[in-house]
């Protein structure tokens, strides 16, 4: 994949500009890494919304051109340890002082703690870590293409950590409604799809309701898997959609769980087994957060989200 754009900025306009409600996200790799292409990109294109995902390094390199943002998604595991053997010595430090110089220049958009939750990580722990400094926490399990554990040890990990940890989380943040709800993204979303009627596509809307272009112009239904065929769906001239099947139409879950993940879904790396155990994971969180249903309700208003397509998969 080329690291710059190999069309015309007029093009990439052209296109958007059919969508009057268009939400355009900057993702990587490291979005900011290029970041005279996403400042030219924020004012040039005609977007309603734009949201950037990055890990923070970079972000003073935005300076004031930070306001033309939305939502930013900054990338950290939870405590320092985690986020950095995850990722890299330095990189909570990094998250944390890009979360630092957006609060000091007073962005007024959503700040995201962006997690990714693999064999290391204590949900409750480093969900609650996060919420001490970040207005929203949102996590992704590392399952099905990841290079840090297999089928048998997520088992493990779900059955004896990341279980109980969710329980005890939705326990604090259904506590919280009262006062000031915890954001924490995967709850909230969860209880609005509870009271949605139309729910029936992956969250994050990809194939159906979201794209990725890709530096040659392609257009893709999940950005994280360009080098699948089933993917790519088109280029400026027209692009078709792609939807979710069995075994997720007949679930009784469907209308929360929208098939969870695009990718997962075609690409099932662990094999049907993996699928399940992926499966039993968000049927339990579903349920968990189902078993407060009236007092959910009562505070809907408080806990809708996302306001709009921010990125976030909702599903972990
Ligand atoms: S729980 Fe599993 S089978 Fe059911 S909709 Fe979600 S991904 Fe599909």
């Amino acid at each position: 994949m080329a690291d710059e754009p190999q069309y015309e900025m007029e093009e990439l306009v052209n296109f958007i500009s059919k969508d009057k409600d268009a939400i355009v996200a900057f993702y990587g790799g490291e979005p900011l890494l290029k970041d005279k292409i996403v400042k030219e990109m924020l004012y040039a294109i005609p977007a309603k919304r734009f949201v950037l995902q990055t890990n923070g390094f970079f972000i003073k390199r935005l300076h004031h051109h930070i306001h033309r943002l939305d939502s930013i998604l900054i990338s950290i595991d939870g405590r320092k340890e985690i986020t950095d053997f995850y990722r890299c010595n330095g990189c909570y430090d990094a998250a944390m002082r890009a979360l630092n110089y957006l609060k000091e220049n007073n962005f007024k958009g959503e700040i995201i703690a962006r997690m990714t939750a693999s064999y290391k990580t204590d949900i409750y722990k480093d969900a609650k870590h996060l919420l001490q400094f970040f207005p929203y926490v949102h996590w992704q399990l590392d399952v099905v293409w990841s290079n840090l554990w297999d089928l048998n040890e997520f088992k493990k990990w779900a059955k004896e950590s990341y279980m109980p940890g969710l329980k005890k989380l939705v326990k604090e943040w259904v506590d919280s409604l009262e006062s000031k709800p915890l954001g924490i993204v995967p709850f909230m979303g969860i209880a609005t799809r509870m009271f949605s009627s139309d729910a029936t596509i992956p969250p994050c809307g990809a194939g159906s309701t979201a794209f990725a272009i890709t530096p040659e112009g392609k257009i893709l239904a999940c950005p994280i898997a360009y080098e699948f065929k089933w993917n790519i769906l088109g280029d400026f001239n027209g692009y078709k959609k792609i939807k979710i099947g069995e075994p997720c139409k007949s679930c009784e879950y469907y209308k929360i769980c929208g098939g969870r993940c695009l990718f997962a879904y075609k690409e099932r790396l662990w094999g049907e087994e993996g699928f399940n155990e992926i499966c039993k994971v968000t049927k339990f969180l579903i349920d968990e957060i189902k078993k407060y249903e009236d007092k959910l309700e009562k505070h809907m208003e408080k806990i809708r989200y996302p306001p709009y397509n921010n990125t976030t998969e909702i599903i972990p």
